[in-house]
């Protein structure tokens, strides 16, 4: 029994150093899949909302999403792994407030938002913070978080020398789709969306100062109500706010040059 749990030891430590990676801020993630698997599984998440969510008629409000979806997505720098070739991006006749991104390339935004997100810079910071949830690896190191404790038993495989590491591994992919999706996100992952969903909205030719306005208003759209469904997932605090205000100075200036350039996206 000894040897086996020191080959069960050795196993665990070979597949945590196999999977030990930095995101985009530097930051220490575990990520046990491949950017193919969690494509994958965002993909197929995806379908299945499209099943459960009816998809909006409203040709003039989905042109308005998709529009500033466009704007932002473009802005995504080509050295993201797991950045998609192409994006689809659905609105959802749905009174949630709530919008999302999913890896593989996939947007859905429910119409609720719209009636919080107001005008196209307010909807692009939620845009792009959700896109940088997907090209800061978030699901995969949620789902790999998740998973830690099933990693002893694909470890025990390891160790004895079988070849079934892959398979328990995406077998508990299939658990984890509707964890990539509901599961909130930490507080660590909020910081770093928050960042880089401002580059990339800035970059874009969208005032990052509105995501500032956004965040206040999705703060106060939940007094004596129902909190926003978008908060659930993503924990907010009385601090964020005021984070953000202080990584405008960062930001500003690549919302100039972007103007500059040429990129005053007019998404109505
Ligand atoms: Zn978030």
């Amino acid at each position: 029994m000894k040897h086996k749990g020191f080959r069960f030891g050795l196993g665990l430590l070979l597949l945590s150093l196999a999977a030990c990676s930095t995101s985009p801020t530097g930051r220490r993630q575990l990520l046990l899949y491949s950017d193919n698997d969690v494509a994958q599984l965002g993909l197929t998440s995806f379908e299945q909302l499209k099943k459960q969510t009816k998809v909006s008629k409203n040709a003039k409000q989905t042109k308005f999403v998709q529009c500033v979806a466009k704007a932002v997505t473009e802005q995504i720098p080509a050295q993201y792994s797991n950045r998609p070739a192409q994006w689809e991006v659905v609105l959802f006749d749905d009174p949630q407030i709530n919008a999302f991104a999913l890896p593989g390339g996939r947007i859905g935004v429910y119409s609720g938002l719209l009636g919080i997100a107001k005008g196209q810079d307010q909807l692009a910071a939620v845009i792009g913070h959700e896109v940088s949830h997907v090209l800061a690896k978030h699901s995969n190191e949620r789902l790999s978080q998740s998973q830690v404790a099933n990693l002893g038993m694909v470890a025990a495989d390891m160790a004895l020398g079988s070849s079934g590491y892959r398979q328990p591994a995406m077998a508990a992919l299939g658990v984890g789709v509707q964890v990539g999706v509901l599961l909130p996100y930490g507080r660590e992952q909020e910081t770093e969306a928050d960042l880089l969903g401002l580059s990339l909205m800035a970059n874009a030719g969208f005032d990052p100062r509105q995501a500032v306005t956004l965040w206040q208003n999705m703060a106060q759209s939940h007094k004596g109500k129902q909190q926003p469904e978008l908060l659930s997932t993503h924990p907010s605090d009385g601090t964020r706010i005021q984070a953000i205000q202080q990584l405008l100075p960062r930001v500003m200036p690549l919302y100039q040059a972007a103007r500059q350039a040429g990129r005053q996206p007019k998404c109505q």
